[in-house]
């Protein structure tokens, strides 16, 4: 199965964990970054592949650098130990890249790069750009100005946005783990590699509950989150060994290796996936249970008749989000009508729209075409 979902691949997002950035020394591994350059050369040069890295381990390697022992906890610590650390990390991928004959780029990205349409769309050509070129971007998250409020978060979940960004055919996340486990490997010595997840919705809610607690802590989740994104818009994604033995070849040669997160076969558009995840909404619209049945059950737009409140500071094209009575979000769109023009026509029929605001854009405040219903694609956010 892998061999035959693996074949047509050509653009590929690896992702590189703290975990094995570094040595047993907590400093920059040189020989794993050498076998790294030696695999993706041999992958570019023999089978045309592309590739993107989004590569942790600044903190790891300003701490280096400066000599510290311990990480510090305060924030503003940490994005100066990031900052200082960047640079190393760059230039020992420069170096060890280059050795080979490969060119390295830096990109430098925070969450609001991905949430707005033209940094996105800058971002996006500037990748396509260096890929075009046959250099590597090597991306992290800017930590310099990622306060918490902007953050990420984590490079899993960039790693997930880099690939949709790019729509790259696969996405790997190298880590310190065979693949991900039915059970935390650290506390359970009978846990066991699972092949392959069809549904990491799965795992994600089960970890949400009390009982799952067993499932896993830290890192996974984001690793389950990141497979979730990127299968979401149709990208399988391989969780395996970074150290292990030639792991990127073999991984794109379809053998059994980690673990195979199956990329969903009615993919989101990249539209939806950005409205889902990648905007903060500006306003809130709150629809009656008919509109919310409308919407979640029936796959209906979203019309005036239905709002009873609105709230937030929005205008035509912005996105909102819609909640039903008791709060909870369910959709997010596009609205074609402002704050002040919702207010006047919330609770009035299509019909009356023009009579009210001497003018109408549209029969319904959100489209479904524009419009992304979150527990399709949400499971547990
Ligand atoms: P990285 O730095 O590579 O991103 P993390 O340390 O953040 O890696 O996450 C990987 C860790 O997650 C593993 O070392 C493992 O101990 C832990 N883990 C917890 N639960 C699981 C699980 N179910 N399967 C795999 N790893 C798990």
């Amino acid at each position: 199965m892998r061999k035959e979902l693996l074949k047509k691949i050509k653009r590929v997002v690896i992702k590189i964990g703290s975990s094995i950035i570094t040595d047993e020394k907590n400093v920059i591994d040189d020989k794993f970054l050498r076998e790294l350059a030696n695999q993706i050369k041999e992958l570019m040069q023999k089978k045309g592949l592309e590739f993107i890295i989004v590569s942790s381990g600044a903190v790891a390697s300003g701490m280096m650098v400066l000599k510290i022992k311990e990480k510090p906890k305060r924030l503003t610590e940490k994005q100066a130990l990031a900052a200082c650390g960047q640079g190393y990390l760059i230039h020992k991928y420069s170096e060890i890249f280059l050795d080979k004959g490969l060119y390295v780029a830096q990109i430098l990205l925070t969450s609001d790069d991905i949430s707005d349409r033209k940094r996105y769309l800058n971002a996006k050509n500037t990748l396509e750009t260096l890929l075009e070129k046959k250099i590597i971007p090597v991306v992290n998250e800017n930590d310099t100005i990622a306060t918490s409020e902007i953050k990420l978060g984590d490079n899993d979940n960039l790693s997930a946005e880099v690939a949709s960004l790019t729509e790259a055919d696969l996405l790997i996340i190298l880590s310190d783990v065979d693949g991900f486990y039915d059970k935390d490997p650290t506390n359970f010595n009978d846990a066991k590699v699972i092949e392959v997840v069809a549904s990491p919705e799965k795992y994600l809610k089960k970890a949400s509950s009390k009982s799952g607690s067993k499932v896993g802590t830290g890192g996974i989740f984001t690793k389950l989150q990141a497979a979730r994104k990127a299968n979401l818009v149709g990208i399988p994604v391989v969780l395996a060994k970074g150290k292990r033995e030639r792991v990127i070849i073999d991984i794109v040669k379809g053998l059994n290796i980690g673990t195979l997160f199956l990329p969903k076969t009615v993919k989101i558009s990249h539209k939806k996936y950005f409205l889902a995840f990648n905007i903060k909404p500006k306003g809130k619209i709150y629809v009656d249970d008919g509109a919310r049945d409308a919407i979640v059950k029936r796959g209906k737009s979203l019309l005036p008749s239905g709002v009873y409140k609105v709230t937030g500071s929005f205008r035509t094209g912005d996105v909102v989000e819609i909640l039903a009575k008791d709060g909870s979000a369910i959709a997010r769109g596009l609205t074609n009508y402002s704050l002040i023009e919702v207010e006047k026509i919330k609770g009035k029929r299509s019909s009356d729209i023009e009579k009210i605001l001497g003018y109408r854009y549209d029969d319904e405040i959100i489209h479904r075409n524009n419009m992304v219903v979150l527990s399709e694609v949400m499971g547990n956010r």
